[in-house]
């Protein structure tokens, strides 16, 4: 949305949620992992106790939080990997990419091993330390999102120095901000974030064993399922180039916080709540969440792959069949096979089953380890109306015909 052509009522209304975003989604963060970690995951008034609980951010756990970011920021300039150009953006630019995630994976791993099992570092010094990294990791993304501001700034093209300083702040100055072939964006986008999440994960589980002696079935599953999803998301690298985040959110707090904080701290929540309580699932049950993870990937992954190699192939089949479209009048192509032919936006769909497995490993009867599959709700229907706005917009009677032939937004029949 254009804000700068908003009156200046809503103007200012807009600009005042973006201040209160930057203040209370970090303090959201640690109400949640507070509860988790000591109140089993119920939903509490904070109170004098609640407060007292609370870790600010410390000069140690700042040393290490940079020196995560910093070792990630080698990984990425120093491992080898294919460039590839990102999709045309709306100044007709295509923006050249090195793929080694996986391999920045896989030796972050290892490194992690080493310092475990060579150097003795505590297994469970993330799930020890997670407050006082939290409240850490809050206060630097913070920071660096005013460099960042900075930066897109000196970047930004005529239309995006139209933005105020709070919502090119909050939202981000310039779309992709780079310094040399360094890009901020695609950098936050997984590399700290999601591979820290596995490790928290980890950590978890190794805290779980060391209060009770085991790794409890709930926590085996998710650790594996959540490494098989980051995992995934770097052996498709690419196909993030041509998402919705890469293409036109602009970088500033939002996504990167979003990312550097919000992913590893509040997607591991699941695993965090295991480590102290231990799940009991009957093996059924366990199978029906497996079912549950393994059909919500397999419907996220090829979905995603259906679109992106269509855009790329437009003659390869689907489901042995020639792929079936609609010809808009801009030249592009909508797909209406495999599965967007089931509805608009199935690879939302495969993404909320998995996230629904996860929370079901905890067996929790109190509602903060759910928090994800109800934020992530959240998230993707707001996002297939905005994304579905953007469309209609983009495509005008071109979309009403795609639409009158795919009816429903995310589940087939119903929604
Ligand atoms: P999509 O990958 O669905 O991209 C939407 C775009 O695809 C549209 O704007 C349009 O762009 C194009 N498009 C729409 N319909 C068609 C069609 N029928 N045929 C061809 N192109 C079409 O959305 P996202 O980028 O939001 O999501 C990508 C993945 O990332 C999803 O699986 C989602 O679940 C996941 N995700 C995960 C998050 C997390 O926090 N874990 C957060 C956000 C997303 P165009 O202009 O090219 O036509």
């Amino acid at each position: 949305m254009d804000l700068t052509s908003l009156p200046p009522r809503a103007r200012r209304a807009y600009d005042a949620s973006f201040v209160l975003g930057v203040l209370a989604l970090p303090a959201l963060t640690l109400y949640v992992v507070t509860a988790i970690l000591h109140y089993d995951g119920r939903l509490v008034i904070p109170d004098g106790a609640f407060l007292s609980r609370l870790r600010g951010p410390s000069l140690p756990m700042l040393g290490r939080f940079l020196l995560w970011l910093m070792v990630q920021v080698a990984l990425m300039r120093l491992l080898p990997g294919r460039t590839v150009l990102g999709v045309e953006l709306d100044d007709g630019k295509r923006l050249p990419y090195k793929l080694n995630g996986l391999a920045a994976e896989a030796i972050t791993f290892v490194f992690a091993a080493a310092l475990v099992l060579g150097l003795g570092v505590s297994p469970t010094f993330f799930f020890d330390q997670i407050e006082a990294l939290l409240s850490t990791a809050n206060v630097v993304v913070i920071l660096l999102c005013a460099l960042l501001y900075v930066l897109g700034r000196a970047q930004a093209t005529a239309a995006e120095r139209k933005r105020n300083f709070i919502e090119a702040y909050f939202l981000g100055a310039t779309l992709n901000p780079r310094t040399g072939d360094f890009d901020w964006k695609f950098f936050s986008e997984s590399r700290p974030g999601m591979i820290l999440w596995i490790l928290a994960d980890a950590s978890a589980a190794a805290a779980q064993r060391a209060h009770f002696g085991y790794v409890s079935p709930g926590m085996w599953l998710v650790c594996a399922f959540q490494l098989l999803y980051v995992t995934d998301y770097f052996v498709f690298e690419d196909a993030i180039l041509s998402t919705w985040d890469i293409r036109h959110e602009p970088f500033g707090f939002m996504l990167g916080w979003g990312c550097l904080v919000w992913i590893p701290f509040m997607f591991s929540l699941q695993a965090v709540y295991l480590a102290n309580h231990p799940d009991a699932r009957s093996t059924v049950t366990l199978v029906g969440i497996a079912l549950l993870n393994f059909a919500g990937y397999f419907i996220f992954r090829f979905s995603n792959l259906q679109k992106h190699r269509f855009r790329s192939d437009p003659e390869r089949s689907i489901w042995g069949r020639p792929p079936e479209f609609i010809e808009t009048q801009r030249g592009t192509r909508l797909l209406v096979s495999g599965f967007w032919g089931w509805a608009r936006h199935m690879n939302y769909t495969g993404d909320l089953m998995m996230g629904l497995a996860w929370c079901l490993c905890t067996d929790a009867r109190t509602l903060l380890p759910y928090f994800y599959f109800i934020y992530f709700v959240i998230l993707l229907v707001h996002r297939e109306r905005r994304d579905n706005a953007h469309c209609a917009l983009k495509y005008a009677e071109d979309w009403v015909r795609y639409q009158r032939r795919v009816p429903r937004r995310m589940i087939p029949f119903l929604y």
